[in-house]
């Protein structure tokens, strides 16, 4: 007999397809079961949506399943809840989420593929367990602990670099597993690549006890076959750890018992493109979902995460969070005293103030490391002439072209496009054309002739090194960057915000960030949340070794044109409490998020009239709606950087006091967008962001 099966397949979001879709198949499959179908010409993967028989279908001529992906379990009900739940708040369609949340591997195998996959001999968990050492808690380590014990959750763990985080996450890890034979825990981190220290404190700590493995992980630096491996081994259960990047949060895990976000303010927590999911966000869902604990993790916790985590008022949103606080560093590590130099009372065009540079060379002379901090790549930003006022411009993009002095290319770090240096200035002929700005490149290069004459110890020049998206571009150079510098074979580290994030550098006493002011008055009302967390991070890298740090006191210096500023006084007194209390006023005054909701609808068009007119369309159409569920739709405005590759971008804010509300209007109004679009031709695609970061 056949019967009608729904199967979610991977439809695009504006295919306009609904959701799933109906086969036939002569046996009744379990919800969750993978299955092939045939769709058009091809034939994919699709997900056994629902077990029962699909709503009889009889004016259609139906297609049959070609094969079921058998031997595994089905994917479970909470994971399908969760890939629903995704898709509906983020205006995705539901194949789209469930179908990119599986590797890219599995879409691509036939059943016999697929067979012979499973049969291949796994690692077997044949293993001699081994003890492990383990560090005494700190007071304030225990007493986090007891309360995650003690209480549901979730959690928002505030602690300061150093603090030992990482080891509360571990001991919580540790309970779970060892409580539950089959347990598994998901840690979820930004970056892998920037945090590779975890993952190693976490093989280190559990494969004694169960084996390598035990932890895979889940990035986008995996190979296919990697990514199809680490996938299955937590769907079956075999893996008890998966340590992961965003997209870690959709892994299947049957028995998953506790989620752990790292560095929980990370954007890079917030998909960019597709479905734009905040993966910190749908970790705190999926816990709800699953009865799961979740911890968050972070010495300088988003503003949301630190607003939920308040005292319950009648606020929305607070109290949804509890607080868990470890203000002190490991054997007693003093945070570095934070020095501003006022760059007003320098001689003009001053990079590195005299002050500062005397002060790096008394730390190198000591053996001690140098961090410093400038969040610009490339060597100038732009090269221009200063006779007719030309400028690098790229032809592609409103935006100038980077001028990378390494390869005397100019560079547009938004489409891509590259040429080399014009001999001359391409408007009026002048050869003296001439970098304006400054970028780590230069940096570089500018530090080293500062201190050409300056001598290590050792009688040897000063060693200065660079990280940054340019120096890592190799694959495999960052890791051998990082461990020059974790072997004190670098004495000055300069770099962008990767060398800020959670390195554990143990010899370096002196962090200078340059140039920060640009965030102090950006449009961007989250550029202070963001530039005050980066320069904590990058404080935190100072002064781990208490031993160090009480023969040599760590500092941080920051030159700034705006010493007074609220900011840095903050910073001044490590004090991340006032300065989020402050933005949170700030914030409160203005119903800007967390007091408020936001989503953002982008266009990109060959022109920025028609994307706007697309949008502005939108918008007159919601009008009704929009006064009903009280949403304000603000008019069109062309995006900061309005062309990217000869494309025209567009953007228009929808903002509610309701998070209900908000998604009530934009589902409804996703409806209409979609039938729009086929009378403005000219648009190439559009998009909502919800709860988007940037705007
Ligand atoms: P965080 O994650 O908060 O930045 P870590 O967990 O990395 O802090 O801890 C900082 C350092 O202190 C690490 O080198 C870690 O091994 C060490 N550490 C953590 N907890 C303890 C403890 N209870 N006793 C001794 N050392 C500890
Ligand atoms: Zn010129
Ligand atoms: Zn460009």
């Amino acid at each position: 007999m056949s019967h009608q099966l729904s199967i979610m397949v991977h439809t695009p979001a504006h295919s306009g397809i609904g959701e799933a879709l109906t086969y036939t198949h002569n046996e009744v499959l379990a919800a969750g079961t993978l299955v092939r179908v045939p769709l058009g010409k091809r034939e994919t993967l699709g997900i056994t949506w629902s077990s029962n028989d699909a709503a009889p279908q009889t004016d259609l001529k139906l297609r049959a399943i070609t094969g079921v992906l058998g031997h595994v379990a089905p994917l479970s009900a909470p994971w399908m809840h969760l890939v629903e739940f995704a898709a509906r708040y983020y205006q995705r369609s539901v194949g789209e989420v469930a179908l990119a949340a599986l590797p890219n591997q599995l879409r691509a195998l036939t059943s016999a593929q697929w067979e012979r996959k499973l049969k291949r001999p796994t690692p077997t968990a044949n293993h001699t367990a081994s003890t492990v050492n383990l560090p005494q808690l700190t007071p304030e380590q225990s007493e986090v602990l007891t309360q995650i014990q003690t209480q549901r959750g979730p959690f928002l763990l505030f602690g300061n670099t150093g603090s030992g985080k990482t080891e509360v996450y571990l001991r919580a890890a540790q309970a779970v597993l060892e409580q539950d034979k089959q347990a598994q825990i998901l840690v979820m981190v930004p970056e892998i690549n920037l945090t590779p220290q975890l993952e190693a404190r976490f093989k280190a700590r559990f494969a004694p006890l169960w084996g390598d493995a035990c932890l895979v992980t889940m990035h986008s630096g995996l190979t296919p076959a990697q990514r199809m491996n680490h996938w299955l081994a937590a769907h079956t259960g075999r893996a008890r750890i998966v340590l992961g990047t965003r997209m870690a949060v959709f892994a299947s895990m049957p028995h998953l018992k506790l989620i752990v976000v790292d560095e929980e303010h990370d954007p890079s927590y917030k998909q960019q493109e597709g479905a734009r999911y905040s993966a910190r966000d749908l970790a705190i869902y999926r816990g709800h979902l699953e009865h799961v604990q979740v911890i968050l993790g972070s010495a300088t916790p988003s503003l949301e995460s630190w607003h939920h985590s308040r005292a319950a008022t009648q606020e929305e949103g607070a109290g949804r969070y509890v607080r868990l606080l470890m203000p002190s560093r490991i054997g007693d590590g003093a945070l570095p005293a934070v020095r501003r130099v006022d760059m007003n009372h320098q001689p003009r065009h001053t990079i590195f103030s005299e002050p500062l540079l005397q002060a790096m060379r008394e730390r190198v002379q000591r053996g001690e490391q140098v961090l410093v901090l400038l969040n610009r790549r490339g060597y100038a930003p732009v090269l221009h002439c200063k006779d007719c006022g030309w400028k690098s411009e790229c032809p592609h993009c409103s935006a100038y072209r980077v001028f990378h002095k390494i390869d005397r290319s100019l560079r547009c770090h938004h489409c891509g496009f590259a040429q080399a240096v014009p001999r001359a200035c391409p408007s009026c002929g002048n050869l003296d054309i001439s970098p304006l700005g400054r970028g780590t490149e230069q940096l570089e290069e500018h530090l080293a002739e500062l201190l050409g004459d300056f001598k290590r110890p050792e009688g040897q020049a000063v060693r200065i090194a660079r990280i940054d998206a340019d120096s890592t571009r190799l694959k495999g150079e960052l890791d051998r960057q990082l461990a020059d510098m974790h072997a004190g074979e670098v004495d000055i580290l300069v770099g962008t915000q990767m060398i800020a994030k959670g390195h554990d550098f143990r010899r370096v006493s002196l962090v200078a960030a340059l140039d920060p002011d640009g965030a102090l008055f950006s449009s961007d009302f989250r550029a202070p949340e963001r530039l005050f967390s980066l320069l904590m991070q990058a404080a935190g890298r100072a002064g781990r070794d208490a031993n160090l740090s009480q023969t040599s006191p760590c500092e941080m210096w920051v030159q700034t044109f705006h010493p007074q500023h609220a900011l840095f006084e903050a910073l001044k007194q490590h004090d991340f409490a006032r300065f989020a209390e402050q933005q949170l006023q700030e914030r409160r005054e203005a119903n800007l998020p967390p007091f408020s909701f936001q989503a953002l609808v982008r266009a990109d068009a060959k022109t920025q009239s028609a994307a706007q007119d697309f949008l502005n369309a939108a918008r007159e159409l919601a009008d009704a709606l929009a006064v009903q569920l009280q949403v304000d739709v603000y008019p069109a405005v062309p995006m900061t950087i309005q062309r990217v590759a000869n494309v025209e971008r567009a953007q228009m804010l929808v903002e509610c006091l309701s998070r209900k509300a908000l998604q009530q209007f934009l589902s409804q109004w996703q409806a209409q967008l979609h039938t729009m679009r086929a009378q403005h031709k000219q648009v190439i695609r559009w998009a909502i962001d919800v709860d988007p970061l940037a705007i």
